[in-house]
């Protein structure tokens, strides 16, 4: 087992709840066992046995602090899957006993525009909406009037045994999806749908996916489910292999040959690339009218050609997340259409390996976590 580190065990006016899961302590170190604290629900708040967690990419990006803004401890985890054990008394939603799903967010300020109609994740409150992991979206430091509206600057994600969430942040998970399978659709999935979703996906129409990993494996799938033809673009030889066997048309995204054959020919596309990158090529492929989404890249992107984005009347937009109504809708639509992502189930102990393969892009497509190895805390 690895070494234990301890968090601040500073006293709160609630009572509190033992819990341990795995957090950086700064930006080059490993993941480790933390001991730490939780406050116990509250009037509205459930307390979650965490079973599975995905490994998303934005995971690795605040470990490594590479969006600048990380709050260490930092214990990652937005795509969890628990059962419930405990209600706060004014809870109406939830029971014990059931299983939930928790997202990127835990919180959002609930009367601005964006919260009013169920866009929370484009929540403008001074803070933004509170996520999952690492605090408020736009900490005090940097918000309206250093304000901090949520009274917490670091959050723990489900990269642990115990969770303590708003009844109405958490999602209820459809009896015909396995546990395992169900966590990454509360990241990956809900970001490609609400996407691919915005942006008219149907039948007869053409959908590109460029990257290949978790947002690509679901994405595609969905993109199938919602009746698109669907183009898997990869860096990878392997993956091209594999999108054609899954049934999806592949290329090599820096084939130029290729490219040519398919330019004007897409209604959509997805980015998903976790770098900065150059879309020019991709813009390309592009219908007129249609549009390009970046969702990967959360930085300046490689200067765009926009005598292309004219002549065509093309679109470049992005896309964060998805609300909940919406991560409810994709947790349906998958139990419906019988949609699940590929997954690696690994154990706590394997994490930090898979780290480093996702970083390579060496992943069959999402890694899971099986939490209920994590023993400890009260949870
Ligand atoms: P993965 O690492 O699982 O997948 C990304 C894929 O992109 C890789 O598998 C690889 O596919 C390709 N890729 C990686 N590096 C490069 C590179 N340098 N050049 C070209 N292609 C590359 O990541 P996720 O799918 O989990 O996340 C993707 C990105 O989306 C991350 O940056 C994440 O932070 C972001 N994200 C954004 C969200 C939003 O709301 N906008 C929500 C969730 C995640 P291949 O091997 O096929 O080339
Ligand atoms: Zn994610």
């Amino acid at each position: 087992m690895n070494s234990v580190l301890r968090a601040d065990d500073s006293e709160g006016l609630r009572s509190r709840i033992k819990a341990v899961g795995y957090a950086a302590k700064h930006c080059f170190s490993h993941l480790k066992l933390l001991e730490f604290e939780r406050e116990a629900a509250g009037e509205k708040e459930i307390e979650i046995r965490v079973l599975y967690c995905g490994v998303c990419h934005s995971d690795i990006h605040q470990v490594k602090n590479e969006w600048h803004n990380t709050i260490y401890p930092c214990m990652p985890g937005h795509e969890v899957i628990g059962r419930v054990t405990r209600i706060g008394p004014g809870v109406t939603r939830h029971k014990v006993g059931d299983l939930v799903g928790v997202g990127c967010m835990i919180d959002s300020c609930g009367h601005c525009e964006p919260c009013r109609s169920s866009n929370e994740n484009y929540c403008e409150s001074p803070n933004g909406w509170l996520g999952t992991y690492n605090g408020p979206l736009i900490p005090a430091d940097r918000a309206r009037g250093n304000a901090n509206i949520y009274g917490r600057d670091n959050t723990f994600g489900g990269y642990s045994n115990v969770m303590v969430v708003k009844e109405a942040f958490a999602l209820k998970i459809p009896p015909a999806l396995d546990p395992d399978a169900a966590a990454p659709i509360l990241c990956a999935g809900v970001t490609t749908y609400s996407a691919l979703k915005r942006w008219g996906v149907k039948p007869g129409k053409h959908v590109g996916i460029v990257g290949f990993g978790g947002l690509g494996n679901m994405g595609a799938k969905l993109a199938r489910a919602m009746g698109a033809h669907v183009t898997i673009l990869t860096r990878s030889e392997h993956k091209c292999d594999e999108a054609t066997q899954m049934g999806f048309t592949a290329m090599i995204e820096d084939d130029e040959r290729a490219l040519r054959a398919s330019a004007g020919s897409m209604d959509f596309i997805l980015s998903t690339i976790p770098e900065k990158h150059d879309i020019n090529p991709y813009i390309e492929l592009l219908k007129r009218d249609s549009t390009i989404c970046v969702v990967g890249c959360l930085a300046p992107l490689e200067p765009v050609d926009n005598a292309e984005v004219i002549l065509h009347r093309k679109d470049i937009s992005g896309s964060l997340i998805g609300s909940l109504r919406e991560t409810q809708e994709v947790l349906q639509f998958c139990a419906e259409h019988d949609v699940a992502p590929d997954i690696q189930v690994i154990g706590v102990d394997e994490l930090n390996d898979a780290y480093h393969k996702v970083e390579k892009g060496d992943v069959r497509y999402r890694y899971v976590i099986d939490l209920t190895s994590l023993q400890g805390g009260s949870g």
